[in-house]
């Protein structure tokens, strides 16, 4: 049966009637599975007005209270986790245990907005001067707008949304058009949870959408997700029409492997961090960079292995599960296959080619693909593939693979794999990346921390969820007051007109 995915608007599935659509297909068959609805720019104005008359009442709504919905959200999000992952899997094409781990990852920041109440607190000091007090308001900013790329369509949005609403905001989701079904689920669980309707409501679309959003003055905070190039664009506009924006772009994220790593527990590591979802994750890793020739062959032999052993399939109904699906679109693929390809033309030693790989399924797929050998100066290196392509690059020494990192434009995530903790604390102060991991291969930071990168992998001073999500969703407010002398003593006599 054909789908046909929609918005929804104050608390209702509501049909756009702009006439355009996108298709919308199941990587991991090639199937068409419906249509999604590209909606207009009036309609994107028309959600906003709902979002804005609902956001009065909802502010107003104790924290308490709204942390109250956030807690009901979470027990409906772990009741439909299974619905949830197989969506995720079926237009994503990430395996059904993966699906569950974004899902965890997300529903992880619901559980941290449920602690909205201490969060909102504030700060307080008496006397600032002689009987003066000063104290800060943290209050709503008003409609907040999210934009989400394919990926993750339940662990972005949820970077944001509980964290938004909890803080009195409303929110407006503009979901990726590759994988949007899901977003309305949530929107039923949040309606389901006791959201109010028009708090929380899911535009459909393209840029149509998000320029009408980026231009309403009545919008006053957008969070964006996905490629370098949109993110910059998308900071320039927002920031440019005065609303406070955060805008994450893409990654090219490097592990160093020191000479005194553990290579098997580094090999295993990186065969997750770099092949898990395809490598379509902004943690994923895609640069290995082996210290010295010794470790770079030994690492390099024990990776073909397991590289050629990876189980390449369908995300859904296969048994043991794979353990990587196929790529979001066929137009990716390409891609995909088109960045092999210059590798093999700019001079990289291909080790393991995942183009063509033979599974049963007629889907998207590239296999697993190894490179070794690979330069700076090379395209593979410079350019996120955004597929299950790992590129391995050799340094000298220390000092070189630090120097290797800082360099390249993107500072999203890295990590060190060593047994020593002088060379660790080293890196990990040195770096010029947002998220470091010591022999931890994807160091996304939980939900009570902050997730951001440096350089071109975010537009933008605040982080999302954790504190950083919290002061973005707020605005500060700083009261001094001073207070008249009152009437302390009691009076005995009748109280009269004085
Ligand atoms: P994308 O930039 O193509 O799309 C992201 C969102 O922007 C989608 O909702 C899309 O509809 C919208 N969009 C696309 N073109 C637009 C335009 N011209 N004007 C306005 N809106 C537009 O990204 P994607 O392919 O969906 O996602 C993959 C990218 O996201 C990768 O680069 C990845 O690194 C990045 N990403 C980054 C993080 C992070 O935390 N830094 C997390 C996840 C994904």
């Amino acid at each position: 049966m054909s789908v046909l995915v929609s918005n929804f608007i104050n608390g209702q599935v509501v049909q756009s009637q702009s006439g355009r659509s996108a298709d919308l297909f199941n990587p991991a068959n090639g199937d068409l599975r419906g249509q999604v609805q590209l909606s207009s720019a009036d309609e994107a104005l028309a959600a906003v007005t709902v979002a804005k008359q609902a956001q009065e009442a909802w502010q107003a709504t104790p924290p308490l209270q709204r942390a109250r919905v956030m807690f009901k959200f979470k027990a409906l999000l772990e009741e439909n986790a299974d619905e949830l992952a197989t969506l995720i899997s079926t237009e994503h094409g990430k395996v059904h245990s993966d699906a569950l781990g974004e899902l965890t990852r997300g529903l992880e920041v619901v559980e941290f907005s449920c602690g909205i109440p201490h969060l909102l607190k504030g700060e307080h000091s008496l006397n600032v001067g002689r009987e003066i007090d000063s104290y800060s308001l943290m209050q709503p900013v008003g409609v907040c707008v999210g934009i989400t790329p394919f990926n993750f369509p339940v662990m972005v949005p949820l970077w944001m949304i509980p964290v938004a609403l909890a803080c009195g905001n409303s929110f407006i989701l503009k979901p990726s058009e590759k994988d949007p079904s899901v977003s309305l689920k949530l929107a039923e669980l949040l309606k389901q949870a006791g959201l109010p309707d028009g708090v929380f409501n899911v535009i459909q679309g393209d840029k149509e959408v998000v320029d009408a959003l980026l231009e309403s003055p009545d919008v006053a905070a957008v969070s964006f997700v996905g490629s370098t190039p949109i993110a910059e664009a998308i900071y320039s506009k927002g920031s440019a029409n005065g609303k406070r924006v955060q805008a994450l772009g893409g990654a090219k994220n490097h592990l160093v492997v020191m000479p005194d790593a553990d290579l098997e527990g580094a090999t295993n590591a990186i065969m997750g961090a770099a092949y898990g979802a395809a490598g379509e994750r902004c943690m994923a890793i895609s640069v290995a960079v082996a210290v010295g020739d010794e470790t770079a062959d030994k690492l390099v032999a024990m990776l073909k292995e397991k590289v050629e052993a990876l189980r390449v399939g369908p995300g859904l109904g296969v048994s043991p599960e794979n353990e990587m699906g196929p790529l979001v679109s066929e137009p990716h693929m390409n891609k995909v296959t088109e960045y092999i390809q210059s590798g093999v033309d700019q001079g990289a030693t291909l080790v393991v080619d995942g183009r063509g790989i033979n599974t049963s399924a007629l889907g998207y797929f590239v296999g697993g693909t190894l490179f070794d050998n690979v330069t700076p100066d090379m395209t593979i290196y410079n350019e996120e593939i955004f597929g299950p392509v790992l590129s391995v690059v050799r340094a000298k020494d220390y000092q070189q693979a630090l120097q290797l990192i800082n360099e390249h434009e993107f500072g999203n995530g890295t990590a060190i794999f060593t047994r020593d903790g002088d060379t660790a604390r080293d890196f990990s102060e040195k770096v010029e990346i947002g998220m470091v991991g010591i022999n931890v291969p994807i160091p996304v930071p939980m939900a009570f921390h902050s997730f951001g990168g440096w350089k071109r992998s975010i537009f933008g001073p605040l982080n999302v969820h954790g504190n950083d999500g919290v002061r973005f969703y707020t605005r500060m407010k700083t009261v001094t007051a001073r207070w008249p002398k009152g009437q302390r003593e009691s009076e005995f006599v009748m109280p009269t007109m004085k």
